[in-house]
């Protein structure tokens, strides 16, 4: 973070991750890598590899329904409404998609933003100066910084443990507004909140549940509403907030709830009320995503079950993808593989690559401190011979692990400016 890295010179400010300075070290330039993806694959340096780096899930970003919906509200609107919502930046298409969004999730109203991050900066309007908001240690950059935004007191309770979270929240002022956030399945390593125990736990001590679904919305739940209608709890759930640049094939953000809250932050949200909308061509692929994730279920059922079978390769090779799913619960389309340091990450990253499979290695902040791992993403686009070709490419992978990376491998991108975090 900035405050942490100190210089004379402000323009002369040092990469403040150890992790980056430790990848920067090595000759591997894993990020802001060009690359075009489709269907499961990717071309990266004019090479065709799988693409097991993609949040697109359920495979709906290159939908050619997804793409003529688009096209269509391009040429019919433009590019850009050019403004905020508010004054000069609403369209039709955006209380059609508000409308098809809380009717999806079962809320009484729904707003969407022009990304995800600002949806949950968004939330920095209801966390006011002696409110109390509490939130998983694990949760996403932009639930912590819309709680550092607002003027609540921040109480960080430990990655998915409901008894320390209850602890908490007993100690806290009997007086003080209260809120629990957290992600409903981790972006990192794909893990499901305890939901159940969560809002249990907000309920007991008078606390309001807000649940960030960008990752398992769409995806998760017998009808797809996310990890909070797969745990049996989406009606104890205050607020939704999502993305659609993930299972809805497009860029842009919602939240979802009681009629008077969303209108509250309509008017309210700083993120939404000072920022041009979402434009035309992504509220229709939006719109048109949504309308296919829930007709065509095939999907996410596909992509669940090749992650479960990716993760059980991989685990056979003797890579560690971290506890095995709970009983009766679906493995995520997340796979976390723990790596060692930095170079160790990066190294497996580009023996991966030259396998011919696209994947993202990540460390701190968007993993705890002195971890790193391998993230590999599954599609439901995804064929058995890509998925195939993804265990394959950690095969090879384990048997070259003794033998050095070639330099002729390691071509470096476009020069470009290194990520705070690779979120
Ligand atoms: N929440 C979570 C849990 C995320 O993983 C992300 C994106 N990585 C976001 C919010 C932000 O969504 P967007 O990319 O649409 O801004």
């Amino acid at each position: 973070m900035p405050d942490s890295n100190p210089c004379a010179d402000l323009f002369d400010k040092p990469l403040a991750s150890p992790f980056l300075r430790a990848v920067h070290a090595t000759p591997v330039r894993p990020y802001y890598r060009p690359l075009q993806a489709r269907d499961g694959e990717a071309v990266v340096d004019g090479r065709k590899v799988v693409m097991a780096g993609c949040n697109d899930y359920l495979g709906l970003a290159t939908d050619p329904r997804v793409t003529a919906a688009a096209a269509t509200a391009l040429r019919t609107y433009g590019t850009s409404c050019s403004g905020a919502r508010t004054l000069n930046g609403t369209l039709p298409l955006h209380g059609e998609l508000e409308a098809a969004v809380a009717d999806f999730l079962g809320t009484e109203d729904a707003a969407v933003v022009t990304t995800g991050f600002q949806a949950n900066l968004a939330l920095a309007a209801l966390f006011g100066t002696g409110d109390a908001v509490f939130s998983d240690a694990a949760n996403h950059a932009s639930l912590i910084d819309a709680i550092r935004l607002g003027a609540a007191h921040r109480v960080r309770y430990r990655h998915a443990d409901p008894a320390h979270l209850e602890r908490l929240l007993a100690e806290a002022d009997p007086a003080a507004a209260k809120a629990v956030v957290t992600d409903g399945m981790f972006s990192m390593d794909g893990a499901l909140a305890p939901l159940p125990a969560l809002t249990a736990a907000a309920r007991r001590h008078g606390a309001r549940t807000l649940v960030d679904g960008a990752h398992d919305i769409g995806l998760l739940g017998p009808t797809g509403r996310g990890a909070a209608e797969l745990l049996g709890v989406h009606g104890q759930v205050d607020l939704f907030t999502g993305t659609f640049s993930k299972c809805f094939g497009s860029t842009g953000g919602f939240l979802a709830g009681p009629a008077h809250v969303i209108t509250y932050l309509r008017y309210a949200a700083r993120a939404i009320l000072f920022s041009a909308s979402m434009p035309p061509a992504a509220l229709a692929a939006a719109m048109s995503a949504l309308e296919i994730s829930i007709d065509e279920p095939w999907r996410r059922h596909r992509v669940l079950s090749l992650a479960a079978r990716l993760r059980g390769h991989l685990a056979g090779l003797g890579y560690d993808t971290g506890p095995a799913p709970a009983a009766a619960l679906p493995s995520g389309p997340v796979i976390a593989v723990r790596t060692g340091d930095a170079a160790d990450c990066v190294r497996l990253w580009q023996r991966l690559l030259d396998a011919g499979v696209f994947t993202n290695p990540v460390g701190p902040p968007a993993v705890p401190e002195g971890s790193t791992i391998i993230r590999v993403t599954l599609q439901a686009t995804h064929t058995d011979a890509h998925a195939d070709r993804i265990a394959e490419a950690f095969a090879t992978a384990r048997r070259a692990s003794s033998v050095p990376v070639t330099p002729a491998v390691l071509a470096r991108p476009r020069q470009a400016p290194a990520p705070e975090t690779v979120r």
